[in-house]
């Protein structure tokens, strides 16, 4: 893709205009206490705006609207034709908006505008698109029976579904569960995180230009300790699916738990590796990719590949490959790393650098705070080698641009080193052997695995996490159709 200036873009943002109020019953509405907080452009610590800080009775009140248009059938009825219709014009009008929604993005996140232009915003355009293209293609079952009965096995929307989502893709996170809940026939309560509400709420808009009938979709930004819960604990949602910490998912399952057993879809954090085995040749191509895969989106990822398993000695090329990256102003397309999100978490990342270095890591490039003096939040891209299984960079999530390079001697080692973490999300390796790819595939514990390249697949492919990095959850893919919904047996006597 062929970007425009970074002052192309500065012009964009200073003409954006935000819906900055809840968006609850296909209204734009102040929060009922009438709070609201300040979003913050990490780039430069400038306040951006205010949003409507929603609480529970928002909840309570947007799932009133999501089950009223339910049980009306003003979404779940409609033709699969119909709903395709709409769905594939919202993924239009996000193409036609995708400059304007991917510099909002870039202020609001951090992230490098040369990702939001080529990877969130068309990501997000296409997974709309694609979850409804499936609206018809998916096939219910007549079993067997015995002869005497005809047998029907079909599958039913859930009602109302809840989602929480991260600040790391706000949209993309926002696609991969709206996209498939919707096209299910659901309708939703979706909670952005605080950090980062600015392009869901545009996309609220856009839905409702779309045709997305009012209630079907309601979105309530505001303190996850307060919104999540709220969703957490309602007694009647039907699921509730999230994208986040393990922390918070874990609490999110006791809240079921203690209410009404709501279906609970999780997709938490990761400890990635990337193994480069000894038979590869292409050194170039691997630490190309293997930079790639930790730094990408300033770390801020959670198929981040954090842990890096070597055999030969590439590390000078991850190390040039490294400097390379360009670093600052997120709305520079020369830039590929933006801001960190936020100051707590840049001080979080920090830490975690202080502690690599207390605990014997050597630090090879980066290791501290850069461009100070934008007010913005920026951290050097940072290797560390000599980095031994037990230390804390190679066990914790550090969701930032930190790597851990960690030696093995042979195959079996480097399995259990990766597979030595509570996490199971994405894993990479590298190796010129055919059967060596087929038989460390199959022996790393995680929902995907990439060979010869970083990679999380495609919107056709499921993503999720085994161990603590998921539970009962796949993003893409039918998969996901399939997960907002019931199976229904219909069991007829002939
Ligand atoms: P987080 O703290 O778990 O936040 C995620 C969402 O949960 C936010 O909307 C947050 O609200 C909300 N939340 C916070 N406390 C809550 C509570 N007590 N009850 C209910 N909801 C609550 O995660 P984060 O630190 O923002 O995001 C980074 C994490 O997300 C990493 O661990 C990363 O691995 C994971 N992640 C996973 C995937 C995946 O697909 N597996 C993708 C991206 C990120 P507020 O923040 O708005 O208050
Ligand atoms: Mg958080």
């Amino acid at each position: 893709m062929e970007f425009k200036s970074k002052e192309y873009y500065e012009q964009i943002a200073k003409e954006l205009c935000f819906q900055t109020r809840a968006f609850i019953g296909g209204m734009f509405v102040e929060a009922s206490q009438g709070k609201t907080f300040d979003t913050i452009n990490p780039a430069t610590g400038e306040k951006i705006t205010n949003v409507s800080g929603c609480g529970k009775e928002d909840v309570l009140n947007a799932e009133k609207e999501a089950r009223k248009a339910f049980e009306d059938g003003c979404w779940v009825k409609k033709s699969p034709a119909e709903k395709k219709e709409i769905l594939f014009r919202l993924s239009e009008l996000i193409m036609e908006h995708q400059e304007e929604l991917a510099v909002m993005e870039s202020v609001d996140s951090g992230k490098p505008i040369r990702d939001t232009l080529t990877g969130d915003i068309p990501d997000t355009a296409l997974t709309f698109r694609w979850h409804a293209e499936a609206i018809d293609k998916l096939e219910d079952a007549i079993t067997a029976g015995d002869g005497e009965h005809l047998s029907l096995v079909v599958r039913e929307p859930l009602g109302v579904v809840g989602a929480v989502l991260p600040w790391n893709f706000p949209l993309q996170m926002a696609a991969w569960k709206l996209a498939p809940i919707l096209a299910s026939g659901n309708s939703c309560v979706v909670k952005p995180a605080k950090l980062t509400s600015l392009t869901l709420l545009k996309l609220a808009e856009l839905a409702k230009e779309a045709g997305l009938p009012d209630g079907v979709l309601n979105v309530v930004p505001g303190d996850g300790s307060v919104i999540g819960e709220a969703l957490g604990m309602h007694p009647e949602l039907e699921a509730l699916t999230f994208t986040g910490s393990t922390e918070v998912g874990k609490k999110l399952l006791a809240m079921s738990g203690k209410t009404n057993a709501k279906r609970i879809l999780l997709e938490m954090g990761g400890k990635n590796p990337c193994i480069i085995m000894p038979d590869v040749k292409d050194l170039d191509h691997a630490a190309e990719e293997a930079v790639n895969a930790v730094f990408w989106n300033m770390g801020e990822n959670c198929t981040s590949n954090s842990r890096l398993l070597v055999h030969k000695d590439i590390k000078e090329k991850v190390v040039e490959k490294t400097k390379a990256l360009r670093t600052g102003n997120p709305l520079d397309p020369d830039n590929h790393l933006g801001a960190i999100v936020e100051k707590k978490h840049m001080n979080t990342i920090l830490n975690y650098i202080q502690k690599g270095k207390e605990e014997g890591g050597k630090l090879l490039c980066g290791g501290g705070p850069i461009l100070e003096e934008t007010g913005g939040n920026f951290i050097a891209p940072t290797v560390f080698d000599g980095v031994t299984p037990e230390m804390t960079i190679a066990k914790e999530e550090i969701f930032g641009p930190v790597l851990a390079i960690i030696e093995f001697q042979t195959e079996e080692e480097a399995l259990r080193i990766a597979n030595d973490t509570e996490y199971g999300l994405q894993a990479s390796l590298f190796t010129d052997d055919l059967s060596t790819a087929h038989r460390m595939s199959r022996a790393l514990r995680a929902g995907t695995v990439s060979v010869n390249c970083y990679s999380e697949g495609d919107i056709g492919t499921p993503f999720g996490g085994f161990r603590q990095s998921g539970f009962f959850s796949r993003d893409k893919s039918l998969q996901a159709n399939k997960q907002y919904t019931e199976l229904k047996t219909i069991w007829i006597q002939l």
